[in-house]
């Protein structure tokens, strides 16, 4: 094990590590997910506030730590340890994510919890911070992007404050900072597929017109191909004058967001873009 491939940087700073807990405002009742626990320092923290902690950590040797530190104590019988990889465990039931992530799986730890079922209530997590930044970025400023729009799809995402790099052992090379995630319940009825697909073309090149996005080489040659699946499975007859382009072109035009530009689209506007093309039967993945 390699500390920088494995991210093994501990949390020094004993009120960062309250902060963290504090802010998941945790209950007596609830069960909590740690990925990463290291050698323990959010664990403790976490162990005195919930009912129950699974934490999975992939180093034996961070696990073997975390053992230590709670042996013999009554914690103990309130911690269950993973060893293992959290983008391929078997997740547990919790109420509560807490996790000072290893930045490597930053994309599948987030991605993962959103598709967690049943939804989880709160997750407090740590990020490098031009990652965290872009999942609280609203639409119209400079970090808004696809990633943006696909959490803030399913989640109220803030930001709850800055970590210098200094709060670590050994220090990262770049800066923290902890984002608190709510699921929306229920989550929007859309398949995630074609909100990102959609997202794919349009953000690209965010500050182009959508319609230049949608000219881009291959977008059309994918939207054809989608659509000529869709029309058979839904016994819909293939005009001989079929024409892709022209039909993107009417459902731009029509819905108004020809001349838009995903830098400045919010969630909403992008769900009725999406909505305007599936009504005309164009699908995105
Ligand atoms: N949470 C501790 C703290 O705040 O001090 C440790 C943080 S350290 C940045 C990240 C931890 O995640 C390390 O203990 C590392 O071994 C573990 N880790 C790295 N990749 C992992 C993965 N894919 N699954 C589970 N744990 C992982």
């Amino acid at each position: 094990f390699n500390t920088e491939r494995f991210g093994q940087h501990i949390l020094k700073n004993p009120q960062t590590a309250d902060t963290i807990v504090e802010k998941a405002n945790l209950r007596p009742t609830d069960k909590v997910l740690e990925v990463g626990p290291g050698t323990g320092n959010l664990t403790v923290r976490i162990l005195e506030k919930a009912k129950h902690v699974t934490a999975i950590e992939m180093d034996p040797r961070m696990a073997a730590e975390l053992t230590k530190r709670v042996q013999g104590k009554p914690e103990q019988k309130k911690l269950e340890i993973m060893i293992g990889d959290f983008v391929k465990a078997t997740l547990p039931y919790f109420d509560v994510c807490i996790s000072n992530t290893p930045y490597q799986i930053s994309s599948p730890l987030i991605f993962r919890l959103l598709s967690h079922r049943p939804l989880f209530r709160t997750a407090v997590l740590m990020f490098q911070r031009e990652f965290a930044l872009r999942l609280v970025a609203r639409p119209g400023t400079e970090l808004w992007s696809r990633l943006s729009a696909n959490v803030q799809l399913y989640a109220k995402v803030d930001l709850v404050m800055h970590v210098g790099k200094n709060n670590f052992r050994p220090p990262p090379k770049v800066e923290s900072s902890v984002i608190r995630l709510v699921p929306l319940d229920p989550p929007p009825p859309v398949a995630f597929e074609e909100f990102d697909g959609l997202g794919r073309i349009i953000f690209s090149r965010r500050n182009k017109h959508i319609h230049a996005n949608f000219m881009a080489k291959g977008v059309m040659e994918m939207l054809e191909s989608n659509w000529r699946t869709w029309a058979s499975t839904n016994n819909v007859m293939i005009e001989d004058d079929f024409d892709i382009k022209k039909k993107v072109e009417e459902v731009l035009d029509e819905s108004g967001f020809t001349e838009q530009r995903a830098a400045k689209m919010g969630v909403d506007e992008l769900l009725k873009l999406l909505s305007a093309f599936h009504d005309a039967g164009i699908h995105f993945a």
